[in-house]
Parts: structure tokens; C-alpha cells; sequence
């Protein structure tokens, strides 16, 4: 089975089952089991099944933070995977770039035009990971993983769930597009590390039913390898 997982940071349980899109075929609360919802170390947990193994702490510095060579992850059983701009993996160069982050801490101050200039910049960040993610849809890839900050990112910048909403809609778009591209033997989950401004509401979906039900965010590891190695 081919398997597609679109890690959207931030992503608030609260709000993202009022899109139907989003909400897919079956969904719920991710149970984070008490970790603290910091973005490369609940990935990297996602990605490792685990919390202990991957040896990233809550602290460390998130645009230096990798899962070390020789630790198992879940891309290491797909035959033919491809991993964009994952935390703890391979992020985005931009994440955490220092000139974004200033434009973000002047965003919630109130400076207007630190404001707009932080959105077009996180803006333009999805639209380049929104089109090579799709190339990547169209390819042969057995398993791909891909992050998009955008949620987390407005959700720092601009402290204000409401106006997060557009975003989610352009995010909701983005997971039409993938369906439209993908077949039936395609399995498109959604997960997110947190909610809004790191509270703990992840949130997590999926185009066909699993029988999860509030999974541990452990849980996805033995299920998506489970999922690779059917033969469909
Ligand atoms: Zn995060």
C-alpha cells in the first residue's frame, strides 16, 4: 500500500474538524501522552514510534535537532520514500531563520507591516513545498512524508484563531489537490504535533478507516509500517 502523510504543524484538533477535507474518512485528537509539544521532538517520535530512542530532547535547538544515522524510523521500511522538509529529519532551510523570526516577534507587537511581510514570507514557504509536494504525488514514491509550517507559523505570528481559518482552508485545498492526483490503494493521513501556539491539541485524519480512535502519537509507527508492507 502507498502510503502519504501530510504533517501539518500546528494543525488544532479544536479547528480542523470543521473541514470536511480535512476531517476525511475518519479522525480524531492525537494523544501526545503527556510529551511536551515541542515540533522536532514529537516528530521525531512520530517518526520513531517512540520517545526514548531518538535521543532529541524538548529543548534542543529545533533547526539543529536530528534523529541520529542508525536509529529506525518509519521511512527506513518504504522501498521508495521521500521526506520533505520533516523537523528532526530534513527542515525547510527557512524554518527558524532568524530574519522570519524577527518579522514574526515584530508581528505580534502590532507592527502592521512586519505583519504582512511575515505572511507573504511564510506564504511563499508553503507555495514552494506545495509544488513540489504535489510533483512528488505524481511520482513513484511508496511512502511519502511532508511538513508545511504554515499553521504553526500564523499561529505565532499572528495570535489570533480566527484569522487562521483562511489558512486552513488553503490547506484543506492542498489535500483536494492530493486527491485528486492519488488512486484507491492510497492511504492519505494528516497528523499535526500540536495546536495552536503548542497547545496540546493534535490532530489527526485519514482517507480510509483505520479503527483509530484518540491513537497515541507512538501508535502511527506500527501502523504505517503495518500499511507499507501490505501488497496492494
Ligand atoms: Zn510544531
Amino acid at each position: 500500500m502507498r502510503v502519504i502523510v501530510l504533517c501539518f504543524d500546528g494543525m488544532d484538533y479544536r479547528f480542523a474538524i470543521k473541514f470536511r477535507s480535512l476531517r476525511q474518512e475518519e479522525y480524531s485528537r492525537i494523544d501526545l501522552c503527556g510529551l511536551v509539544p515541542s515540533t522536532s521532538y514529537i516528530f521525531a517520535t512520530f517518526l520513531c514510534g517512540d520517545s526514548k530512542v531518538h535521543g532529541i530532547k524538548p529543548t534542543d535547538n529545533q533547526k539543529l535537532a536530528r534523529i541520529p544515522k542508525g536509529v529506525k524510523t518509519i521511512y527506513h521500511y518504504a522501498k521508495k520514500p521521500c521526506v520533505l522538509s520533516m523537523p528532526s529529519v530534513n527542515p525547510h532551510p527557512l524554518y527558524w531563520d532568524q530574519r522570519i523570526v524577527s518579522l514574526m516577534i515584530a508581528s505580534r507587537t502590532g507592527n502592521v507591516k512586519a505583519r504582512e511581510e511575515y505572511v507573504r514570507e511564510t506564504l511563499k514557504i508553503f507555495n514552494g513545498q506545495r509544488r513540489i509536494l504535489l510533483e512528488a504525488v505524481k511520482s513513484d514514491y511508496d511512502l511519502i512524508l511532508a511538513h508545511f509550517n504554515l499553521i504553526d507559523a500564523l499561529s505565532h505570528g499572528l495570535r489570533d484563531d480566527r484569522a487562521l481559518m483562511k489558512y486552513y482552508v488553503l490547506l484543506s485545498k492542498l489535500v483536494d489537490e492530493v486527491k485528486r492526483i492519488i488512486d484507491e490503494n492510497t492511504v492519505l493521513i494528516i497528523i499535526s504535533d500540536h495546536g495552536h501556539e503548542h497547545k496540546p491539541y493534535a490532530f489527526y485524519s485519514c482517507n480510509k478507516r483505520l479503527g483509530l480512535r484518540n491513537p497515541k502519537i507512538t501508535d502511527f509507527y506500527k501502523v504505517i509500517v503495518d500499511l507499507l508492507q501490505e501488497k496492494k
